[in-house]
């Protein structure tokens, strides 16, 4: 992998914070699953969130085949006074970097997998669990479905998540080998 050229293509993007993460260190963890069954709304109801993304003993198993990792965050700044579609409209940005971003490195690994954040949001309505979902390529699973925590990874990164009244940070993990 030439992480020179790629560094210099990932400066072209608004990205905040990043850094190239050794995937042995992340942890999987139950806790995060059990927040994910007891305290999230989309629990059940998407192809990007538990139960559909597998147990986390599955997910564990799905990373542990990649060589490399890269976590980044973008931050957007949202109107307290507005609705969440503001704040959805900067998600969806994020998404949309996280893609290109997915793209430059797989110009130059062979395998990549993306995780990001919160559950997918591409249809308005998921076609979990009638039918498949209905973009495979472009769907990324939540971190935290992974049983990942995300903050805590990031703090072993130096990568800062800012939680100040209208501002929100976006996290992507992008594994590849
Ligand atoms: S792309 Fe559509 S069907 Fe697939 S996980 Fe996202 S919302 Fe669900």
């Amino acid at each position: 992998m030439n992480r020179e050229k790629l560094e210099a293509q990932i400066a072209q993007y608004p990205i905040c914070e990043y850094a190239f993460i050794d995937p042995k260190k992340i942890s999987f963890l139950e806790n995060v699953r059990y927040i994910c069954r007891t305290e999230c709304p989309q629990y059940g109801k998407s192809w990007s969130c538990p139960p559909a993304v597998g147990t986390v003993e599955e997910c564990k198993k799905r990373c542990e085949i990649y060589t490399g990792g890269f976590l980044f965050t973008t931050i957007a700044e949202v109107d307290l006074m507005g609705d969440m579609e503001e704040a959805l409209a900067t998600r969806m940005e994020h998404e949309e970097i996280t893609r290109e971003i997915r793209n430059l490195f797989l110009e130059e690994c062979k395998e990549v997998r993306v995780l990001s954040t919160e559950s997918c949001a591409i249809c308005e309505e998921c076609a979990y669990p009638d039918g498949p979902c209905r973009h495979p390529e472009k769907m990324f699973p939540c971190i935290e479905s992974y049983g990942i925590l995300v903050t805590e990874l990031a703090e072993r990164y130096g990568i800062q998540f800012i939680s100040e009244a209208g501002v929100v940070t976006w996290f992507s993990l992008l594994l590849y080998t």
